[in-house]
């Protein structure tokens, strides 16, 4: 199973700010509700979790530099 970021919709807001750091498209806002498409062009950047203003992203991938 592809890790990718998971998001508590209840905690959402809608604001967008995800879907705009996002550079490979996995998340999107759909009637002001967050969504997410698992895509191995997600890079585990965790962007999406450091914008969000209300906690609702978590990463639960640990990036290793070697
Ligand atoms: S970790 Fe980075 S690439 Fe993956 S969904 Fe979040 S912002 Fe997009
Ligand atoms: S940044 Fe957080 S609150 Fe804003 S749309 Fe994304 S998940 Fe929702």
């Amino acid at each position: 199973m592809l890790d990718m970021p998971r998001i508590e919709i209840e905690k959402c807001n809608g604001c967008g700010l995800c879907v705009g750091v996002c550079r490979c498209g996995a998340l999107v806002l759909i009637e002001s509700v967050i969504s997410i498409i698992t895509t191995y062009e997600c890079h585990w950047c965790t962007d999406c979790e450091l914008i969000c203003p209300t906690g609702a992203i978590t990463c639960p991938f640990e990036i290793v530099i070697e």
